[in-house]
C-alpha cells in the first residue's frame, strides 16, 4: 500500500486512472540472493532493491545494511524519496537498497568485500546512472568510498567523504534543511523570527543535534533534547555546543551530568513552540499527540507522525511540516554532490547550505501557498505537489 492515499490526493488534483495505476506499485523489485565467502565461511544474504517511480530522472535512494530489512518496506522508503525528490524538484526519481545484514558484526574488511559484491550485483545500473546510492541506517561515507572505488565514477553515488569526491555540508545537510523549515514555519504559523522561541528536539544524532546547533545560531532556545538513553531540560535554553561535543564523544544523554533529566515522552509532551522529532518513525501516536503541547511540529525523522496523531493535530489545529518538506537537505546535498561529479566543479559548504536553503524555501512557500488556497494541511498539500509533478513527468514521457 503507498503511503500517499491517492483518494485523497485526488480530491485537490487530477489524476488520471493510468497515472494512478502506475504509481500504485514499485516501477521494479529485485531481489537477489547475494552469496559470496567471507574468510572461510560461505555466507548467503538476501538484498533488496527497488526503483520506485524513475519518470523524474535516476532512481536516487540510501543503501540500508539493517538486519530486518525487508522488500515492503524498501518498497515504503523508495516511494517516499519520489515525493521528497518531486517536492523539491531535483531532478531524481526515487529508490532503495536493503541488505538484510547487521552491519556492526562484519570487520572493515568484511564489510567492503559484501559492497564490493552489492555493486557486482547492480553493476550496470550504478554505471548507467539509473540508480545512485547513498548512505543510510548502518552504511557512511566510507561505504560510498568503496563504491566508487569499483565504479570509477564519481556521479555514481553519492554521501562520499569529502576527500573522496563527496560535498562539504553533506552531513549537515538535513539538520540545515529541518532548521530553515524551522525558522520557516515560526514566520509563516506564529508570526516571528526565532529569536527566544523555545524548541524541543527528539533525537540527537545526525539530524537533530545539527538541527539543534542551527536553530540556536537562530537565536531559538533548544530547552529540551533526548537520545534513545532519555532526555535533558533546562527552560532557560541547554548549552547545545556542549552536548554535542557530549554525544560526539560517543556518550549517552542520559548520563551527561547537568540538566534535568526527562523521559522521551516529557519531551513529546513539553510546553514549547516547536516540536522537532528528529529520532525515528511512529513516536507520535494518538496518545502522544493528545499531549503535544507544542504550537508547530517539524518532522526530522521519516514518518515520526502516525495517521492517527496527524488527525489529532489537524482537529486540535497544530500545523505540522512533513517529513519530505522539512528533511530533505540530505538529499538536495545529495543531488549538489552528484551535480558537482558530473561536472567537475568544486562546491564550498557555503553554497551547499545556500542551495539547500533555497529549494527548501521554494517548496515550503509552494506548500503552504497551496495548503492555503484549497484549505488543507501541509501535509495533504506537499503530497498533493508531489504527485502531480511525478504525474506530469510521466506524461511529459508519454508514460501516461
Ligand atoms: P542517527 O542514528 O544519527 O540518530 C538517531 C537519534 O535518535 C539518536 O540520538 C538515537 O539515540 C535517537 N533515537 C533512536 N530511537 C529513539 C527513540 N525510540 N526515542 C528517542 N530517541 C531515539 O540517525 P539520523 O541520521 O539522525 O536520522 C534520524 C531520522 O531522520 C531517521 O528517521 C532518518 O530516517 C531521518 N533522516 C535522516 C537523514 C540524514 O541525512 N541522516 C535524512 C533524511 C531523514
Amino acid at each position: 500500500m503507498p503511503s500517499v492515499n491517492f483518494d485523497e490526493v485526488s480530491k485537490y488534483i487530477s489524476l488520471p486512472d493510468d497515472a494512478r495505476e502506475l504509481l500504485e506499485k514499485p516501477e521494479r523489485e529485485l531481489r537477489v540472493t547475494m552469496s559470496l565467502r567471507l574468510d572461510a565461511a560461505l555466507m548467503q544474504t538476501d538484498v533488496y532493491v527497488v526503483y520506485y517511480n524513475t519518470a523524474r530522472g535516476p532512481a536516487k535512494g540510501g543503501i540500508r545494511f539493517w538486519p530486518t530489512v525487508t522488500m515492503d518496506h524498501t518498497i515504503e522508503l523508495a516511494e517516499k524519496m519520489v515525493w521528497k525528490t518531486a517536492l523539491v524538484g531535483i531532478p531524481f526519481g526515487g529508490g532503495k537498497s536493503g541488505i538484510k545484514l547487521d552491519a556492526t558484526k562484519f570487520t572493515r574488511m568484511q564489510k567492503t568485500s559484501i559492497l564490493k559484491e552489492y555493486v557486482h550485483v547492480l553493476r550496470p545500473d550504478l554505471m548507467s546512472g539509473r540508480y545512485v546510492p547513498a548512505p543510510d541506517m548502518g552504511t557512511g561515507g566510507a561505504d560510498m568510498a568503496v563504491i566508487f572505488g569499483e565504479t570509477h565514477l564519481a556521479e555514481s553515488v553519492t554521501g562520499k567523504p569529502p576527500r573522496v569526491g563527496g560535498l562539504p555540508g553533506r552531513l549537515e545537510a538535513t539538520g540545515r534543511g529541518l532548521s530553515t523549515c524551522v525558522r520557516a514555519g515560526a514566520r509563516q504559523f506564529l508570526g516571528c523570527e526565532l529569536d527566544g522561541l523555545k524548541v524541543a528536539i527528539q533525537g540527537f544524532g545526525n539530524v537533530g543535534s545539527w538541527c539543534s546547533h542551527f536553530v540556536d545560531g537562530y537565536g531559538a532556545k533548544v530547552v529540551a533534547v533526548s537520545d534513545i538513553s532519555g532526555g535533558l531540560h533546562a527552560d532557560s535554553g541547554l548549552d547545545v555546543q556542549k552536548l554535542i561535543d557530549w554525544a560526539a564523544s560517543g556518550k549517552l544523554l542520559a548520563d551527561y551530568p547537568e540538566y534535568d533529566k526527562i523521559s522521551n515522552a516529557d519531551l513529546l509532551g513539553m510546553k514549547v513552540d516547536i516540536l522537532v522529532p528528529a529520532a525515528t518513525e511512529n513516536v507520535l501516536t494518538a496518545e502522544s499527540a493528545s499531549a503535544v503541547a507544542a504550537r508547530i511540529i517539524v518532522e526530522g525523522a521519516n514518518g515520526p507522525t502516525t495517521a492517527e496523531a496527524d488527525a489529532v493535530f489537524n482537529d486540535r489545529g497544530i500545523p505540522v511540516l512533513p517529513d519530505i518538506l522539512a528533511n530533505s537537505g540530505g538529499v538536495i546535498a545529495s543531488y549538489v554532490e552528484w551535480r558537482q561529479a558530473k561536472s567537475g566543479a568544486l562546491t564550498s559548504r557555503e553554497e551547499t547550505f545556500e542551495t539547500v536553503d533555497e529549494l527548501v524555501l521554494a517548496a515550503f512557500d509552494r506548500v503552504n501557498g497551496f495548503a492555503e488556497s484549497k484549505g488543507t494541511t501541509p501535509r495533504v498539500a506537499a503530497r498533493c505537489l508531489s504527485v502531480e509533478e511525478v504525474v506530469k513527468s510521466m506524461s511529459d514521457r508519454g508514460w501516461v
